[in-house]
């Protein structure tokens, strides 16, 4: 198989949740510190992403949304260290083929002279517009979102609401790890004309995860939150391989870092929906590091769910993150390992806690 094949694995869009992730990490990657969301009518009608990146070069414009065209990854070998969130080269391609896509795009070069482009169904560059007294960065426009698809469109028609909390979700969970980032979310309601901001950090003047935490979710969402710093330097642990019979040893470099709820958190204030986890600052979803994590905050609370911004810094080497399209579920080598860790850990933490 080609390279290209060997990071292709599946279609990326297939819901507003990867089209929104997508379209975030682009914008992290590209150095955005202001990021503007834009859904109207929940993301049915269109869905604007607008930030004040690096924009993207002239020479690229017939390539962006070509499958496969990648400005990130030089070669293959660095698929392990890859340090952009984005690096496959499909989220743009993919987009361009299940909606309608508008790039407007300035770089720090062209003197404020935008260009704005739209692509054919198959990528290949189509339209390009300037429009002058533009701003550094890249406003992606999508409307008519599976309009190729209708039986897609249906159901998405349908769970349209649901799909739109879980689209914001994502988005808070990005808001809550760059805190350097200013983000802003509008729902355009078009039935009332009115539109709306939903959430942001755009008023900030500190930048840490602590003030995106109370911004978002107020003083229930901050309550009791103290910092976890666990750093745990060339930590000497055994593991068996699947196919050993003895252990091997090996060292590692392992760091939680975060909030979590002190032991003060009360009844009515638990809620499973401010819990968020990250390996090296990529959202994940790891149902069983959050298990760990509820578990152990279980024998110090009796509430279950503990306000959590948990971030597990590893060894690049100790991971595959190239398993699903969406780079969500993300494979840690020795996981058990690390959850062993991690549970002991927390349990130090909780008990050298006085409150
Ligand atoms: P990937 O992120 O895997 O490289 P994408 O299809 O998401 O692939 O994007 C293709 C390319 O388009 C990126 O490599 C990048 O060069 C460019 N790009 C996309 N979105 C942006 C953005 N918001 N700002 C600057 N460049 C962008
Ligand atoms: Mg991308």
């Amino acid at each position: 198989p080609s390279d290209v094949a060997r990071i292709t694995s599946g279609q990326v869009i297939t819901d507003l949740v990867s089209i929104l992730k997508e379209l975030v990490e682009n914008s992290i990657d590209a150095e955005s510190t202001k990021l503007e969301i834009i859904f109207k009518n929940n993301g049915l009608e269109s869905i604007e992403v607008i930030d004040n990146g690096v924009g993207i070069k002239k020479e690229d414009y017939d390539k962006i949304c070509l499958r496969h065209h990648t400005s990130k990854l030089e070669s293959l070998e660095h698929l392990e260290t890859v340090a952009t969130l984005g690096f496959r080269g499909e989220a743009l391609a993919s987009l361009n083929s299940i909606a309608n896509l508008t790039l407007t795009t300035c770089t720090k070069d062209d003197n404020s002279k935008a260009s704005q482009l739209k692509f054919t169904s198959m990528g290949e560059l189509k339209e390009t517009k300037t429009v002058i007294g533009g701003k550094t960065g890249t406003h992606v426009k999508i409307t008519d979102i599976f309009h190729n698809l209708p039986v897609r469109f249906k159901s998405l028609e349908k769970t349209i609401k649901k799909e739109y909390n879980k689209a914001i979700t994502l988005i808070i969970s990005y808001l809550l790890i760059y805190p350097q980032i200013r983000f802003s979310i509008y729902n355009h309601n078009l039935a009332t004309g009115k539109k709306n901001l939903v959430m942001g950090t755009q008023g900030l003047k500190r930048s840490t995860t602590l003030d995106s935490l109370l911004a978002v979710f107020g003083s229930n969402g901050s309550y009791g939150l103290v910092p976890l710093d666990i750093d745990l330097k060339d930590l000497e642990v055994n593991f068996r391989l699947s196919s050993g019979v003895f252990p091997v040893m090996t060292t590692l470099n392992l760091k939680f870092e975060g909030y979590i709820s002190d032991k003060s958190f009360g009844m009515g204030r638990s809620s499973s929906d401010r819990q968020f986890v990250y390996i090296n600052r990529r959202p994940v979803t790891n149902k069983r590091i959050l298990k760990t994590v509820n578990e152990v905050y279980k024998l110090f609370n009796h509430t279950q769910f503990p306000v959590v911004v948990l971030n597990i810094v590893i060894d690049p080497q100790m991971l595959d993150i190239n398993v699903t399209p969406d780079k969500r579920t993300v494979f840690i080598r020795h996981e058990d390992l690390i959850n062993d860790v991690l549970r002991e850990e927390l349990s130090n933490f909780y008990n050298s806690l006085s409150i």
